[in-house]
């Protein structure tokens, strides 16, 4: 079983501007330590296509129900918010690095870095790809493209882009969810789609703007779902240099997440990985999926 730990250190705000304020300045990407994906049999061992399938575990049981979730929720209040809270994912227990892309969608950005993915092929290097309802409703030749490529799997960046409250709370100026009602539909609207989209997405949650409560981070998992964030931070939220963006990714080491951007074509994501994956692939690092990194229920 995943355990759940406590996060014990907290980062430097960091902005995902492509998520949120694409004005806002960053600070250099920040490393954190945090709760770990626990180690499973399927961590790809090079850096070239998956050797064997993603890992099987038991049946997950059947989700439960909006009543079901919110009678168990009712009254708790947070006590924390941020990019990490307790019971959030921010590494993976292997020895690889697990790249994660955004697709955010909605007028803030609803590209698609096609660039950028061709070099994750190029290399042979598999990802998780966070997908948001707006951005597959902008792409579905590419949503449905990327679903069946064997290299990267799907996950869940919510339907609206809020940030996971039940409060309310607001990141970035954009209102959270303010209610275990919201959080659900802004969970399981989007899963819906992505279940459409491919045969068995990953059973990961990222929320827009990457900012989570602890009881809606709870509700990710009662649900049946993983909440997840990052050890690095790839691109600042598509706002860095190609130079940033390389040096902050060529930092990557064994256990990492690392988050970036996929709906931002023309900034420096792209020209960034060009460069950095294979400096990474000359020192040896491998990478991973998350989900063959282990899987929750295991
Ligand atoms: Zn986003």
């Amino acid at each position: 079983m995943l355990a759940r730990r406590s996060v014990l250190t907290a980062l430097p705000a960091l902005a995902l501007a492509a998520c949120a304020a694409p004005t806002s300045t960053l600070p250099a990407g920040a490393r954190a330590a945090g709760a770990a994906i626990a180690a499973g049999p399927g961590a790809v061992p090079a850096h070239g296509a998956p050797e064997a399938p993603a890992p099987t575990g038991p049946a997950r049981p059947p989700r439960p129900g909006l009543e079901q979730v919110e009678h168990e929720f009712a009254g708790r209040l947070p006590s924390a918010w941020g990019l990490q809270v307790p019971g959030v994912v921010t590494r993976v227990a292997v020895g690889s690095v697990a790249l994660t892309f955004d697709a955010c969608g909605g007028p803030g950005g609803a590209g698609y870095d096609g660039r950028l993915i061709g070099t994750l092929r190029k290399h042979g290097v598999p990802a998780t790809l966070f997908l948001n309802a707006r951005w597959i409703a902008a792409n579905p030749g590419a949503a449905a493209e990327l679903a069946a490529d064997p290299l990267f799997e799907l996950a869940d960046h919510g339907t609206a882009h809020r940030p996971l409250s039940v409060t309310g709370r607001a990141a970035y100026g954009i209102p959270g969810t303010a209610s275990v009602a919201a959080v659900y539909q802004e969970i399981l609207s989007n899963r819906a789609h992505l279940e459409g989209l491919a045969h068995a997405p990953g059973p990961w949650y990222r929320p827009g703007t990457a900012y989570y409560d602890d009881v809606a981070a709870d509700v990710v998992r009662a649900v049946g779902l993983v909440p997840v964030n990052f050890s690095l931070n790839g691109d600042g939220g598509a706002t860095f240099s190609p130079a940033q963006v390389a040096t902050e990714v060529a930092r990557a080491r064994a256990g990492d997440i690392v988050i970036s951007h996929m709906n931002h074509p023309g900034r420096g994501t792209a020209p960034g990985y060009e460069a950095a994956l294979p400096r990474l692939i000359g020192m040896g690092i491998t990478f991973t999926t998350l989900s063959r990194a282990g899987l929750p229920w295991e």
